[in-house]
């Protein structure tokens, strides 16, 4: 059994500055790192960390292969991850000594995913793989309709959200994976309560997920809802929190662990995640999480 996830690497170029430049200013940094990102490639590490087998499916420039073999070392089956003439997808991360940070985002070499990619990468799932998709990458319609016609299940994490989510076919999705401000966008409503009746009444196909940062998550399940709330840490950096909660909790949902235990696993890995800061970095292994929970 494996998740294949089809989703975004970044460069992610992280400036430390004074302040914001400003319109026709030049600033110098006084620190600069070049890590690897994107929600594709933190979901994929996350369900890496937690010990699930993950085939990453992406694109990047062939000038940065050596951030594929990070992922290759994390234990993520990059197979599928291929070269593209195009830039790949970076941001430029402007980060203030109050951590405020202004970001451009290029999407580059992972808008260039295509139906035959998709179909390709699709040739040797197996019926109890999962399939796991984001919004940072192209042809998402397709990844949720050919995985669907192979008979997969289909989790859907449409971060970050635009209006193009609210087209695609959502009969494909059997668990979408939001938070609180996408489910709002989504539903168009603003009260929890109100959000659930809404995906009750629309998505009564699909399993929901809302993670509510520090409150904790929601779950609506066919024939109930569970809440679950987060642990108490002291919080230094939100940054992939939610992707380490989606890969903790797919991976253990997907080998079958009731719904209640992987959710909270996946809240002890992301509680873990807003203790340190960064990215990928803050992810935390499956040897830290049985750590946490111990001591609870
Ligand atoms: P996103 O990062 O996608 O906006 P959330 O902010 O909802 O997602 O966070 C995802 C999960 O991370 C939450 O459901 C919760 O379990 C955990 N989490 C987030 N912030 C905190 C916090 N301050 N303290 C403890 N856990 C947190």
């Amino acid at each position: 059994m494996a998740v294949i996830n089809f989703g975004s690497i970044n460069i992610d170029h992280v400036y430390q500055v004074e302040h914001f430049v400003q319109p026709g200013e030049t600033i110098a940094s006084s620190h600069y790192q070049c890590l690897l990102g994107g929600k594709g490639a933190n979901q994929s590490i996350a369900l890496a960390r937690a010990g699930s087998q993950v085939r990453h499916v992406g694109k990047i420039n062939e000038a940065d292969v050596a951030f594929k073999q990070t992922m290759i070392r994390d234990g993520i089956d990059c197979k599928y991850v291929t070269c593209s003439e195009t830039a790949s997808g970076h941001a430029i991360i402007q980060v203030t000594p109050s951590a405020e940070n202004a970001i451009v985002l290029f999407g580059g070499a992972n808008h260039e995913m295509t139906s035959k990619d998709i179909m390709h990468a699709l040739d040797n799932a197996k019926s109890s793989d999962w399939v796991l998709t984001q919004n940072e990458t192209s042809s998402i319609d397709q990844v949720l309709i050919q995985a669907k016609e192979k008979g997969l299940r289909v989790a859907f994490n449409p971060a970050p959200m635009t209006e193009s989510v609210k087209h695609l076919p959502h009969d494909c999705i059997d668990l979408l994976i939001v938070n609180e401000v996408e489910a709002q966008e989504i539903s168009g409503r603003h009260d929890l309560d109100e959000i659930e009746d809404y995906f009750r009444q629309d998505w009564p196909h699909a399993e929901i997920l809302i993670t509510l940062g520090k409150v904790g998550v929601r779950m609506l399940k066919k024939d109930k809802t569970i809440n679950l709330p987060a642990f108490e840490v002291d919080a230094v950096d939100t940054t992939a929190a939610g992707d380490t909660f989606i890969g903790y909790f797919l991976s253990a949902y997907s080998n079958h662990t009731d719904s209640t235990t992987a959710l909270k696993r996946a809240c002890a890995a992301s509680a873990l995640a807003v203790m340190q800061v960064g990215a990928a970095q803050s992810i935390p292994t499956e040897e830290d999480v049985n750590r946490f929970l111990a001591k609870q």
